[in-house]
C-alpha cells in the first residue's frame, strides 16, 4: 500500500463525511465512517467529531488484528467486526437518516423493490434488533447482517451500509433514505424484514 493510496483513502473519507453531513444523513457528531487500507489496516473517523468538518489529521488508523484504538469512533467494534467477517467490504458508513429512522420506528425497512434504482444499488436490506450503541452485541449483529446484505437498518438507531468504496457505501445510504421518503410520503410501510 503506497502513501499515495493511503492519502487518497483519507481524502475520500473526508469527502464522504462532508456529503453525509450536507445531506442531513448525519447531524453534528453522529455517525462514523471507515475504510480498509490494504488488507490489514482500517482508517476510521475519531470518537465524537463532526463528520462535516473533519480534517485528515483527525482520522485514526488501526490494525485489524488488534483492538480498535481508543481514539477511534464509538462504533469501531462494529466496523472491525464487519471487516473481519466480510472480506469484500472495503468501506463502511454508519449514518442516521431521518426517513429510515421514522420507518424503522415501526419495525419496517425500506423496500428495494419500490424503485428500480433501489434494487440495483441495494439488492437486500437487513434489520438489526435493538442493541446498545458501541456494544459487542451490536458489532456481532452488524457483521452477521452485512454478511447477507450490503445494508442494515439498526432499530431505533440508524443504518450501516457497506461498499467496495465510499462512493458505493454513501450511495446506498442515500438510496435507503430515498426509499424511506417515498414510502412515508405515500403513506405506506413496505418491506418488512
Ligand atoms: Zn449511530
Amino acid at each position: 500500500m503506497t502513501l499515495w493510496t493511503e492519502a487518497l483513502r483519507r481524502a475520500e473519507l473526508l469527502a464522504a463525511g462532508a456529503v453525509l453531513a450536507r445531506r442531513g444523513l448525519v447531524r453534528g457528531r453522529e455517525g462514523n465512517l471507515s475504510c480498509r487500507i490494504g488488507d490489514g489496516a482500517v482508517l476510521l473517523t475519531p470518537r465524537g467529531a463532526d463528520k462535516g468538518r473533519l480534517i485528515g489529521a483527525d482520522l485514526v488508523l488501526g490494525a485489524l488484528d488488534a483492538p480498535p484504538p481508543a481514539a477511534a469512533s464509538s462504533e469501531a467494534l462494529a466496523h472491525y467486526a464487519v471487516y473481519r467477517a466480510c472480506p469484500d467490504v472495503r468501506a463502511l458508513v454508519h449514518a442516521h437518516p431521518p426517513g429510515v429512522l421514522a420507518l424503522a420506528a415501526s419495525g419496517w425497512v425500506p423496500d428495494p423493490h419500490a424503485l428500480e434504482e433501489g434494487l440495483a444499488l441495494v439488492p437486500r436490506v437487513e434489520l438489526v434488533g435493538a442493541a446498545a450503541p458501541g456494544s459487542v452485541d451490536l458489532a456481532a449483529a452488524c457483521a452477521d447482517a452485512l454478511r447477507r446484505a450490503p445494508a442494515a437498518v439498526l432499530l431505533g438507531h440508524g443504518v450501516f451500509c457497506a461498499g467496495s468504496d465510499f462512493a458505493q457505501a454513501v450511495e446506498r445510504v442515500e438510496v435507503l433514505e430515498l426509499l424511506a421518503g417515498v414510502a412515508l410520503a405515500a403513506g405506506r410501510r413496505t418491506g418488512a424484514a
